[in-house]
């Protein structure tokens, strides 16, 4: 066992406790959020899933409308995979309207950006474009996006854009007000050891510990009686939980994240204290 893994076995247990800790401390809004509508926005097509399954699910079933907006075209695996740059993000597309379906959103109501999956920090003009026209389209009371600490490049540009968008909305006269959400991915591999925004060493991190725990509230959403379904949603990104190209995209142990007790939401904005790079990070590389 290298030092970085025995740092990571060792890690596990405050990240657990620290997660528990939390969620004890979160608001329950599971009544709540069934009845507004939403623009779910995913960098990668199951993100959508992983983050807000059981939060799109009781929107749907409550007849609130969702448009899901898979923001990148999925293909970074290629250099593994056993398909073409053009099958695998047709097969990507294929597998997030398999999952939205089982989600219950519409397949019109499931859009793709196409844009270079890894690439999104780089095209965060096109990003915003396509955003600013989904939010137009589509006027929801909610947007959801990766929570802005994330630490995958994609994710924390997509949360971002949003924040911005939000912000410049919420000036104009006569625009209703869009509650911006943020649901966390990679941040659960990071989480509570998560560098504050602009980096930090060992001291500053421990330090930063007891702020981090304690702010902010999250929003929890529960997942009573919709598990085994979202297991189902997850199971339907083959390409990702299963092996591919000679390896699993999405470990159990990662996937074990998203299969509590609760979803968790962040009120937008609320942990932009903290950093977003990966830089030591704890969790894997994908
Ligand atoms: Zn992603």
């Amino acid at each position: 066992m290298g030092l970085a893994s025995a740092a990571r076995r060792a890690a596990v247990p405050a990240q657990r406790g620290s997660r528990a800790l939390w969620e004890r401390r979160g608001t329950d809004r599971t009544a709540q959020i069934a009845s507004t509508s939403a623009l779910v926005v995913a960098p990668h097509a199951d993100d959508e899933t992983l983050g807000c399954a059981v939060t799109i699910m009781r929107k749907r079933a409550a007849g609130s409308r969702v448009r899901v907006l898979v923001v990148s075209d999925g293909a970074y695996s290629l250099d593994t995979a056993p398909h073409t740059h053009p099958e695998l993000v047709a097969l990507r597309e294929q597998e997030a309207r398999t999952a939205a379906g089982l989600l219950g959103v519409a397949a019109e109501d499931v859009s793709f950006g196409g844009l270079p999956d890894g690439g999104l920090a780089q095209r965060r003009d096109e990003v915003r474009a396509l955003l600013e026209r989904a939010l137009a389209e589509e006027r929801p009371e909610q947007l959801l996006v990766p929570v802005s600490c994330d630490g995958h490049p994609d994710h924390d540009a997509v949360s971002r854009v949003a924040a911005e968008l939000v912000a410049d909305l919420a000036t104009q006269p006569g625009e209703p007000p869009v509650e911006l959400l943020e649901y966390p991915v990679w941040m659960w591999t990071h989480w509570p050891f998560t560098s504050p925004a602009g980096g930090a060493g060992p001291a500053q991190r421990a330090l930063g510990l007891p702020r981090r725990l304690s702010s902010p509230r999250p929003y929890l959403v529960s997942t009573a009686g919709h598990l085994e379904q979202k297991r189902a949603v997850v199971a339907a990104y083959k390409t990702q939980v299963e092996p591919y190209g000679g390896e699993v995209a999405l470990s159990p142990a990662f996937l074990a994240h998203f299969l509590g007790p609760w979803e968790v939401l962040l009120p937008g904005g609320s942990m932009s204290h903290l950093g977003s790079h990966l830089g030591d990070h704890l969790g894997s590389s994908a």
